[in-house]
């Protein structure tokens, strides 16, 4: 039987608007294609080999979160990174996102070291980007006729990339990394961040396969593939969220 490891960093300080549902949404499409998953849980402090991981996650959280945990991320960061380089699998949302960035300045002018792996750097306003978002990631070559991502966002934070790292998607409706540019998110790699909670996979199954074939191809080789099972909610809950996107509107304050 095939199994995957997913390591869930910080669960207990960083996770917000559902987030969480990520892991729950991962977990279930794996156990529908008979795939074994072992999930722990990792704390400040908890000791992690991050060799043994396929997959890791993790959620948005309030500044006051991202404080608690940045040193901790920081002492990890090396073998992150060198796991990263190697094809690891990685989903980080929001707070999550700017931490695996190079720096995250706050609006009270505090600096949060990130681990660096997205050449971007995130700078907190005095606004707040919130409402509905609906981005492109056409570019992404998914396997899947869904070539969109449906989310919502909160942050303050605005996030700029630098260098060649290339954005996740495209803003269609709502503000993305800075609100200006179209860009949303960013990808490295295996190593995926955006501002998408609302939480981001249960209504984007095809970026949830995504991430679990890359996983899937990475520990058992790249014949690896994924059974098709019945996505017809998910997609009818992506389209309402689409067409919800368009009558809402998104707010700044
Ligand atoms: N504290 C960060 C910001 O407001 C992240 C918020 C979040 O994770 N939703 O920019």
């Amino acid at each position: 039987m095939q199994k995957l490891t997913i390591f869930h960093l910080y669960p207990d300080a960083m996770n917000l608007y559902g987030d969480l549902g990520n892991i729950t949404t991962l977990v279930r499409r794996m156990h529908e294609r008979a795939i074994d998953v072992d999930l722990l849980d990792i704390k400040r402090g908890d000791k992690a080999d991050f060799k043994y991981a396929d997959i890791i996650f993790m959620g948005g959280g309030q500044d006051r979160g991202q404080k608690a945990i940045a040193e901790d991320l920081a002492k990890r960061g090396k073998e992150i990174k060198s796991e990263i380089e190697k094809g690891l699998v990685a989903l980080t949302i929001c707070g999550g996102f700017q931490l695996f960035g190079k720096y995250f300045k706050t609006s009270d002018g505090e600096m949060l070291e990130g681990i660096s792996v997205f050449d971007a750097y995130t700078v907190g306003s005095d606004k707040r980007c919130i409402g509905n978002i609906v981005i492109d990631v056409s570019t992404q070559k998914w396997n899947s006729p869904l070539k969109t991502l449906v989310g919502f966002e909160n942050h303050s934070g605005l996030t700029y990339l630098e260098g060649s790292t290339k954005p996740l998607g495209k803003v269609m409706i709502g503000y993305g990394n800075t609100g200006e540019k179209k860009d949303e998110g960013a990808v490295y790699k295996n190593c995926y961040g955006t501002y998408l909670h609302g939480p981001v996979l249960p209504k984007n199954p095809h970026f949830a396969d995504h991430l679990i074939l890359s996983a899937l191809k990475r520990r058992y080789g790249k014949s690896a593939s994924l059974k098709k099972i019945d996505d017809s909610l998910e997609i009818a809950a992506h389209k309402a969220a689409i067409t919800r996107s368009r009558t809402a509107k998104t707010v700044h304050i």
